[in-house]
């Protein structure tokens, strides 16, 4: 949107995996959250530019690499996102268990991503769950699992997963962190939503949220936002009605998973409890860190769902900071692993600063990407290493006849507002904004009809 804006003569292409666009706008906003995925209005508005080509259905780096791109484009952006969970590192973490899930696949699974299309988590095998960590990717978890069935098929949350939470029994929430009330990581509006929803209880430690409150009361007055978001916690804990319940513990790390013994042993085994330590907070008010006691606490479970934050996976070839998780840069500008500027290769999203943030975030460090490139094509810069000749780029009008000659169908942003309107027109007849087509072969299906 900036390059096309900013820059008249820019054109700007598109690869994307999947055939349908909008990446964590569909398969990572909560089909609760509506008003969030209005941005998909601009994406439009962005497509329907001359300029701007949409090349879907392409898995780069498999099936598209770098050196296909380099002589028919000046700069590329990197822009792939986190599509990894960052690890626990506790025994058990990759044995196949039964229902122990990352966040993240419960997310695209309900939300349709084709690769998660089969989890088939078991909600019906107790009332509990538990979900460690607490960022805003659990208080999503938890909110779906608890939310009035009724309310969430008026969503685009897929069929399937309707049919799973209206059978569930899940009637209970535990979100456990190994840090304290003040280290939380959502944010305050999600936490009112929480606090908000209909027939649901809150439990917490009310005695180490008043301690906690009241030794940092001076760090608390100074941040708005925290202030706001211990109000809201502590407001919480006068809501003790509803049939359902939700609660935060603190000061737990995940130390390892425990399995059922199982009559059947080619199946993977079902989780049974999780162990913790129980911690407890050091160093400066401002930034606590959670310190392992000898003391162990077990918590059985049925279902657990891992929410401790996304990662980003590298590309063969190109930089990576294995260490940081994203790709070395300076305002996304790739830096190569000597420190110098990458020519022609630019950064965004969770890959450029990290799984964090909003939309509006990623879309302002987007804007400072393009920034950066046109500030570049100005000072002249070497752009991509084979492109010094100056002569005008081919971009799709190259790519896509050797993307067809590999037997690689693409799909263009007319394709894709094919498969949109069908997805409108049976989601009218389920009363929802959409029924989202969630496996590749059947979108092409409906393609090549
Ligand atoms: P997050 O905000 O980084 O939260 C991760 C949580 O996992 C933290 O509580 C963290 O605790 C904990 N954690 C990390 N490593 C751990 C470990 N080894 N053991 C135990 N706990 C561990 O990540 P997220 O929830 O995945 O969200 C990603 C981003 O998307 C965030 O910026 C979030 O705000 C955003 N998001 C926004 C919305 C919304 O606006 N409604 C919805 C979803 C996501 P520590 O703090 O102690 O590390």
């Amino acid at each position: 949107y900036h390059m096309l804006k900013e820059h008249p003569s820019s054109l700007v292409d598109m690869y994307e995996a999947l055939p349908m666009p909008f990446g964590l706008v569909r398969y990572g906003v909560a089909p609760d959250h509506p008003e969030v995925k209005n941005v998909q209005n601009r994406f439009d508005e962005v497509a329907r530019d001359a300029r701007f080509t949409f090349i879907g259905n392409v898995k780069f780096s498999k099936e598209l690499k770098i050196a296909d791109l380099k002589s028919h484009y000046d700069a590329i952006v990197l822009s792939y996102g986190a599509s990894q969970d960052k690890r626990l590192n506790i025994k058990n973490e990759d044995d196949s268990i039964r229902n122990v899930f990352s966040a993240r696949t419960f997310v695209g699974w309900y939300n349709g991503l084709p690769q998660h299309r089969d989890l088939q988590p078991d909600l019906t095998c107790s009332d509990s769950a538990i979900i460690i960590g607490h960022g805003n990717v659990a208080l999503d978890v938890a909110r779906i699992l608890l939310t009035d069935i009724d309310e969430l098929s008026k969503t685009d949350i897929t069929e399937y997963a309707l049919g799973y939470l209206r059978k569930s029994r899940i009637r209970n929430v535990t979100l456990i962190g190994r840090r304290g009330p003040l280290q939380v990581s959502f944010t305050a509006k999600e936490l009112r939503e929480m606090m908000h929803l209909p027939n649901t209880r809150f439990h917490t430690d009310t005695e180490l949220v008043k301690t906690e409150l009241s030794a940092n009361a001076e760090l608390i007055s100074q941040n708005r936002p925290l202030k706001r978001l211990m109000q809201i916690l502590e407001s919480g804990t006068s809501k003790t009605v509803g049939e359902k319940s939700w609660s935060l513990k603190f000061l737990r790390s995940p130390v390892e998973f425990i399995t059922r013994d199982s009559s059947d042993p080619s199946q993977p085994k079902f989780i049974k409890a999780v162990k913790f330590h129980i911690n407890k907070l050091e160093g400066p008010p401002d930034n606590r860190i959670a310190v392992s006691t000898s003391v162990i606490e077990e918590i059985e479970t049925s279902l657990v769902f891992k929410s401790v934050g996304y990662k980003s996976t590298p590309v063969e070839g190109l930089p990576f900071d294995e260490k940081k998780g994203l790709v070395p840069n300076v305002k996304g500008k790739v830096l190569d692993k000597n420190g110098n500027e990458f020519p022609g290769l630019y950064v965004s999203g969770w890959l450029k600063r990290g799984p964090q943030g909003v939309i509006a975030t990623t879309m302002y460090d987007a804007f400072e990407t393009a920034e950066i490139i046109m500030s570049d094509i100005q000072q002249n810069k070497p752009m991509l290493s084979d492109t010094i000749d100056n002569c005008p780029k081919m971009g799709a009008e190259a790519v896509i006849p050797i993307l067809h000659e590999r037997g690689i169908r693409t799909v263009s942003y007319d394709d894709w507002k094919k498969i949109e309107e069908k997805e409108f027109e049976v989601g009218r007849r389920k009363h929802k904004p959409r029924e989202k087509y969630s496996r590749v072969e059947e979108v092409l299906g409906i393609l090549d009809k």
